[in-house]
């Protein structure tokens, strides 16, 4: 299998993490998730993560500035030449628009940008579900409707960015992980 370069796109709830982790496994690629690396900042009490916990807990997005430097970082690694599946990022204009320039700098252009698209009321539930298992600090009902609003007016409109670059592959997440999985791999090819 060729190494590949994916960009996950969705709603908070969409099944993003879980979907980005079995394509990792399978490509074996490396899964870069901003908000994993933002959680283990936040956790071991870096200036970054300083910077970004309330922010976070406020279901709001941590500034462009600090997003795209993590990501710059984690890209230009060894382990992403193989490819990678990123998740979480972009989530604004700007942060497509820097990802652009660094995968040019890379000569790394992306294969695809795959969309998993759920109802808003769905992944409210979902949300909801995950807060009861994971007890994450932003899944409380006030953050879920911030960081869906958010997703609305920041996140949504990258996905005619991607399609005006025909890089873009929609698929239904709806339904159990195995079935989206499986639309998942057949969109990938
Ligand atoms: P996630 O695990 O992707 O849902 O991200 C959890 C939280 O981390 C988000 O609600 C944001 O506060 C922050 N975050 C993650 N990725 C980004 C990003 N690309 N830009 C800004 N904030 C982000």
């Amino acid at each position: 299998m060729s190494a590949m370069r994916i960009v996950l796109l969705g709603a908070p709830g969409a099944g993003k993490g879980t979907q980005a982790q079995l394509i990792a496994k399978a490509r074996e690629i490396p899964h870069v998730s901003t908000g994993d690396m933002l959680r283990a900042a936040v956790a071991a009490e870096t200036p970054v993560g300083k910077r970004a916990q309330a922010i976070m807990e406020a279901g709001q997005l941590v500034g462009d500035d600090i997003v795209i430097e993590i990501t710059r970082q984690r890209l230009a690694g060894d382990e992403c030449k193989k490819g990678f599946i990123l998740d979480g990022f972009p989530r604004t204009r700007a942060q497509a628009l820097a990802l652009d320039a660094i995968l040019m700098e890379l000569s790394a252009p992306l294969d695809c940008c795959l969309a998993i698209c759920v109802e808003t009321e769905e992944v409210v539930k979902r949300l909801l579900k995950r807060a009861e298992i994971e007890g994450r600090a932003d899944d409380r009902e006030e953050t879920i409707r911030e960081r869906l609003s958010v997703y609305e007016a920041e996140t949504a409109p990258l996905l005619d960015f991607y399609r005006d670059k025909s890089l873009l592959l929609e698929v239904p997440g709806e339904g159990i992980v195995e079935q989206v999985g499986l639309r998942i791999e057949e969109a990938l090819g």
